[in-house]
């Protein structure tokens, strides 16, 4: 599917409709994004009145219309149509944006906010001038010198975009590799059947590209790759781009302080030279296919859902899901609707989040509103990053004097009654599943799944299994489990999740004096703000260690913010005409012993936690354990302090 992104809001329809159609779109209108917008759009403040302004109180869901009662709605409701006949009589008087305007509107939906988060507010929005937009330029910083400097992004997917767009901004020359012939990422590779976004995707999309087309609230993978290449044209990234081309090694040479990349392309091997090189291969792309015994004796067919072989013919058949993660989750309700049996063997259940409307097309009304109201997109988008901006963090933080067998503190208890009241509704009437659909871990040491009931009406056709015996081998008919029984299976499916932990493996990276990255992780991939590692000069991760989140805030704000960072690395080489920049080593020490007492204290970091988050040392290597806000801050500038910069011809 196609996602036009316009980003520019003047290119909203006008309004020619009648008082009855306003009227009538108001009915699904989402209030508290609804009524800032068209504030900007008329001037008029009596919208953004302190009494109408939504509670959005903390709480484990986030509320219809923010929390505002049917009273305050309906004021809203009478205020927004004289609004809608203004603009329709008129057309747009927008507000100008000064400070203090500005911060009533954003206030209107966060509530007095501690002014250290406002810079995050206006990123979020796009306000202009745009943060994260390079105020600098190679050619202004260094002249013509700048041509002689250029950037080799690894991965076109989410975060390589980001960065070479903002690459593209600076005037810095850059090359992309791109292993797949075409952009997106793990949103081009998974096109398994039910794959969605578990996230609004309003939030998920760039600050820098903000759209008001989607049409699902949580889109699915077709429209997400679709916003990826109309951004990959509208801002003229493809160019840049060469597809089909996988990275094998890199290796820093200390005399020119450039890195070597070799790789193989459609035509054979390939080599470049940069100054540096932004590795943006992400966390979720190598799968990872558990050993069983025997499974290469099955007779029929096996493949992962990040792999999926669309030619297998599945209707009628006997298909065994492995695993109960996100990815199996969304994959499980789709093989009920053609397999003729279907298995799905679970070792640990998933915490569900209810949410009815999780494959629902956003309703007509509200995609009017959305290209008729200037700004609503973006006020829509804002509404949704601060409703969990912090979100359920408070929830999912450990209180070490909190005694349950499962719950991890007060507020992680309150949230698990409600999300394990919600699994007892959808299984009441399954008093043998029940027992086994309840996880008994901390919600929020795993993913929480968004959830419209499918996943319980799955596992109530007559035609699905539940297994929950552990898997003890592979047999050429099926799959054997340890109470000895042989369930006849045709096609197995593996939702067995990625080796998120192995960062930049499989490729060889050399750095500094001979050193082997992975041997020096030995691992245990740790970084500077997930961006750099010592002994590593002018290599930038993306979506690097300890940048994902759990419960809050959005991946794409976590990318931008490691894009800044590195952009701002770059610049200080530019500027300086320097060789390399690399991260101190007791600043690295430092982050990292950090990063782990936090994510102790995360309900993910719990012992009682097995989970891709973890790598093979235990050791919480995946997440961002504190305030998204924390991340933001730490990635506006570069601390010299925390870096050292070498010279051209300078010893390191
Ligand atoms: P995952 O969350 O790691 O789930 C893997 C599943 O396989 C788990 O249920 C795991 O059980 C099970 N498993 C692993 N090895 C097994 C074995 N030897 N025997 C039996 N079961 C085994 O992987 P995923 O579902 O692919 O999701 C990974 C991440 O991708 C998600 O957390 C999310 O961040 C992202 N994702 C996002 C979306 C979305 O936005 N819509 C969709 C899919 C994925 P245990 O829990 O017991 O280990």
């Amino acid at each position: 599917m196609h996602i036009e992104v316009t980003g520019a809001d003047a290119s909203h329809s006008s309004i020619s409709e009648s008082d009855e159609f306003l009227r009538e779109v108001l009915r699904d209108a989402e209030l508290p994004a609804l009524l800032p917008a068209l504030a900007q759009a008329t001037g008029d403040l009596r919208l953004i009145a302190r009494h109408l302004r939504p509670p959005l109180a903390v709480s484990p869901t986030v509320p219809a219309q923010g929390g505002m009662s049917e009273e305050m709605q309906s004021e809203a409701r009478d205020l927004a149509f004289e609004a809608l006949v203004q603009l329709r009589e008129q057309g747009p008087t927008p507000l100008e944006l000064d400070e203090a305007t500005l911060t009533s509107l954003l206030e209107f939906i966060t509530g007095p906010v501690d002014p250290a988060y406002v810079p995050m507010l206006r990123h979020e929005l796009g306000v202009p001038p745009e943060i994260g937009n390079p105020t600098w330029s190679a050619t202004e910083l260094a002249g013509s010198d700048a041509q002689g400097f250029s950037v080799l992004v690894i991965g076109a997917g989410m975060s390589g975009l980001a960065v070479s767009h903002r690459l593209k901004q600076a005037g810095v020359p850059v090359t992309v590799l791109e292993k797949n012939d075409d952009v997106g990422g793990t949103w081009l590779e998974n096109d398994y059947p039910g794959c969605r976004l578990d996230t609004s995707n309003f939030g998920y999309s760039y600050s820098f590209a903000q759209t008001p087309e989607w049409k699902w609230q949580y889109s699915a993978q077709d429209s997400i790759i679709g916003y990826f290449r109309t951004v990959t044209e509208r801002l003229g990234l493809r160019e840049d781009i060469k597809f089909g081309t996988t990275v094998d090694s890199m290796t820093w040479d200390e005399a020119s302080g450039t890195w070597t990349v070799k790789g193989q392309g459609p035509d054979g091997p390939v080599e470049y030279t940069a100054n540096a090189v932004v590795s943006a291969v992400g966390q979720l792309n190598k799968p990872s296919i558990p050993t069983i015994p025997g499974q290469e004796t099955f007779a029929g067919e096996a493949f992962h859902t990040a792999q999926w072989r669309h030619d297998v013919e599945l209707r009628g058949k006997n298909i065994a899901v492995i695993g109960t993660g996100a990815s199996a989750f969304q994959v499980v309700p789709e093989m009920a609707k053609v397999g003729g049996h279907v298995g799905v063997y679970q070792r640990t259940p998933p915490w569900m989040l209810p949410a009815p409307d999780y494959k629902q097309p956003i309703k007509g009304a509200m995609s009017w509103l959305l290209r008729h109201v200037p700004y609503y997109h973006r006020w829509y988008r804002f509404f949704q990053f601060w409703a969990t901006v912090e979100g359920r963090r408070p929830y999912v933080q450990v209180d070490p004097a909190w005694d349950h067998p499962v719950s991890v503190s007060e507020k992680n208890e309150e949230l698990r009654q409600v999300v394990q009241s919600y699994i007892e509704t959808e299984f009441a009437d399954r008093p043998d599943l029940l027992p086994h659909v309840i996880p008994n871990y901390p919600p929020g040491g795993k993913r929480m799944l968004r959830d419209d009931g499918s996943w319980a009406a799955a596992l109530h056709s007559d035609h699905v299994d539940l297994v929950t015996e552990r898997i003890t081998g592979i047999e050429p008919e099926g799959i054997r489990t340890a109470d000895g029984v042989l369930h006849p299976t045709d096609v197995i499916v593996y939702g067995t999740g990625f080796k998120a932990s192995d960062f930049l493996e499989p490729m060889t990276v050399v750095g500094r004096d001979g050193v082997d990255l992975h041997e020096q992780w030995g691992g245990n991939a740790k970084a500077y703000l997930g961006v750099l590692t010592p002994g590593f000069p002018n290599l930038f991760m993306l979506y690097g260690p300890n940048t994902n989140l759990v419960v809050n805030g959005s991946i794409i704000l976590m990318a931008e913010c490691s894009v800044d960072y590195t952009l701002a690395c770059l610049k200080e080489l530019v500027e300086k005409d320097a060789a390399s920049i690399e991260v101190r080593e007791d600043v690295f020490e430092a982050f990292n012993d950090e990063i782990d007492a936090a994510n102790d204290k995360m309900a993910w970091g719990s012992p009682r936690v097995s989970s891709w988050y973890k790598n093979a040392f235990g050791r919480v290597s995946q997440n961002w354990p504190l305030p998204l806000l924390e991340y933001f801050t730490r990635t506006r500038a570069l601390n010299p302090d925390d870096v050292v910069v070498t010279g051209k011809n300078e010893e390191a």
